[in-house]
């Protein structure tokens, strides 16, 4: 059992988290910015410090290789994001990234020798916070986006990816595509729920991720003047939508104990103080880890809609506009995580992740899981995002012992 070098992890997490530091204690590091390009940098000479074989695709995925002893054998692959949310916290991924950094540097230390290659990785844009959409480095890696479509995307001022990246130095020019066939996918990432801490424990060892449908509803009712119309005439738009809103966050004590649901966004026209609504446009996000639940739910949505249109003489359009199946991550690497857990002696519990991740798309790819760790209030997206080091420490050890295991 290797040991992780547990002063300098914390000295590396307190140096990369400098870089696109803010005042508050956060990081607003967004992907292909010049704060990205200087992480980015600090991360490759990293790596060459460590002696690996580096390399960047097109997409500015960076991958560093450590050899094993049978080199024909099939890598095993580990880390997370190094990008931020605007105003973000410092955990969300980049304690991913250097775990895996930290696990490389105590195999490097113990000169471990393992029979799979052992890749490390920096997806680009994780959070789709400046180019949509988020997982653009991961998914176009495994295939789900189109390289060509990727690079022309374009943020809020016109930049490309493709210029983006030209701009900080990472436009690397291997293919965006695997080279050959991976053992395994490994990621650690803050819980960013209460859960672990709500239970005292340090460790989640994820088993899949939500399914998830994204409806946008538009309830059409008739504008009039607030004050001569009397109430018993009105078809309020808005009065419609609110009941659904209310309805919606019902059904999630209604049908199954997992089940989260939101409406996140809400436009009303036309918007004047005293006229009567006759349009709101309003999303709803469901999820569940049951994909027939999930089902359910959008027909819950639906009749909710429905009922609320008809109590106020209103009609609506309903469109699914997402929908994703849950995802049931390799039992294979579930296992090998919760006995390394269970061995290294870290408290733990096994979960499913209500927010999906960049293991989300490699599930697809290669037997994949994810290591959490406790996010302090379940906070994050934050600059208060926070968890206590002391539970970053165990996740660090028991992401190290599954990645030993994983390339034995
Ligand atoms: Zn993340």
């Amino acid at each position: 059992m290797v040991s992780i070098d547990e002063d300098r992890f914390e000295e590396t997490f307190r140096e990369y988290s400098a870089i696109g530091a803010t005042e508050a204690g956060g990081l607003h590091r967004l992907t292909l910015s010049a704060a990205d390009g200087e992480v980015r940098d600090r991360f490759v000479a990293d790596l060459e410090e460590l002696g690996l074989e580096v390399r960047i695709d097109e997409l500015g995925n960076v991958f560093g290789r450590r050899e094993g002893t049978d080199p024909d054998a099939e890598p095993v692959l580990i880390g997370s994001h190094l990008d931020s949310q605007p105003y973000g916290g410092r955990f969300d991924g980049q304690l991913g990234v250097l775990t895996a950094l930290e696990t490389l540097r105590a195999f490097e230390d113990a000169s471990l020798e393992h029979r799979r290659p052992i890749e490390i990785v920096n997806w680009t844009n994780e959070e789709g916070s400046r180019f949509k959409p988020a997982l653009m480095g991961s998914g176009t890696f495994v295939g789900e986006f189109d390289v060509e479509e990727t690079l022309a995307r374009t943020d809020a001022d016109g930049v490309t990816v493709a210029e983006a990246l030209a701009e900080i130095g990472y436009d690397g020019d291997e293919p965006c595509e695997p080279r050959e066939e991976y053992h395994a996918f490994l990621e650690l990432h803050v819980e960013q729920g209460p859960k672990l801490e709500e239970e005292g424990l340090s460790v989640g060892v994820v088993e899949g991720v939500y399914g998830m449908a994204w409806l946008e509803a538009t309830i059409h009712g008739e504008s009039d003047h607030a004050g001569p119309s009397p109430m018993h005439s009105r078809n309020d738009a808005l009065v419609a939508a609110a009941d659904v809103v209310a309805g919606v966050r019902r059904l999630s004590n209604r049908l199954a104990d997992d089940v989260v649901t939101t409406v996140g966004e809400l436009e009303v026209a036309p918007g004047s103080i005293n006229v009567i609504p006759s349009e709101a446009r309003f999303t709803i996000d469901v999820r569940s880890y049951d994909d027939d639940v999930v089902a359910d739910l959008v027909a819950h949505a639906e009749r909710e809609l429905e009922n609320a249109c008809e109590r106020e003489g209103t009609d609506y359009d309903l469109e699914e506009i997402w929908r994703i199946p849950h995802t049931e991550f390799s039992s294979m690497v579930v296992e090998t995580a919760l006995e390394a857990a269970a061995d290294v002696g870290a408290s733990h519990r096994a979960m499913v992740s209500g927010a999906g991740h960049d293991a989300s798309y490699l599930n697809g790819l290669t037997e994949t899981a994810m290591v959490f760790v406790p996010s302090v209030d379940g906070k994050t997206h934050n600059e208060a995002e926070h968890t206590e080091w002391a539970d970053a420490v165990e996740g660090a050890k028991v992401y190290a012992e599954t990645t030993e295991r994983l390339a034995e």
